[in-house]
């Protein structure tokens, strides 16, 4: 007697993951100032790159970064990527920008949404501003930027990425 099931080739498993995220002594600091709607980064004593988010250390030079460094809230497209595919859970609609930004002040990236712009003619060394969450709703999280929009000045060379001062390109 043949058996003629088609066979099981994968199955639907939804599943709800929560948790704590302990965020550490450097990104406290951070998340503090973001609280306040300020962004900061934290310098290497040695190497002197700014790091935002800080992580209390440097990555390159293995010591503690202590200073506190106020960063803009403008910056620079290092890389990015146009996302079509929905994600699950992901209220945003694609097509959308998932960016790899410089801070004016920094010298590391982070990265967040881009929105208000032309997908299209996103690109490297393109210059971006955060646009801001209403005050009453800032919490202890990076989301109070809603995200980074296009502003109308000079694109910065790729070399010089990661490389301007707090008051940003041209100064
Ligand atoms: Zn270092």
């Amino acid at each position: 007697m043949s058996d003629q099931r088609e066979p099981i080739t994968g199955i639907d498993v939804p599943i709800s993951l929560k948790y704590n995220f302990t965020a550490g002594a450097g990104p406290a600091r951070f998340l503090s100032q973001v609280r306040k709607g300020v962004l900061t980064g934290q310098r290497c004593p040695r190497c002197e790159q700014v790091y935002i988010p800080p992580r209390g250390s440097c990555a390159a030079c293995g010591v503690p970064t202590e200073e506190e460094v106020v960063l803009a809230d403008k910056a620079t497209v290092q890389s990015f990527t146009i996302v079509s595919i929905p994600i699950p859970t992901n209220p945003i609609e694609p097509p959308y920008i998932i960016a790899n930004l410089v801070a004016d002040g920094a010298n590391i990236s982070f990265i967040h949404l881009m929105s208000d712009c032309v997908n299209e003619e996103v690109r490297i060394g393109q210059r971006v501003q955060a646009v801001w969450k209403p005050e009453e709703e800032w919490d202890y999280a990076m989301d109070n930027i809603r995200y980074f929009t296009p502003i109308d000045e000079p694109d910065v060379p790729a070399d010089k990425i990661g490389k301007l001062p707090v008051s940003g390109w041209g100064a």
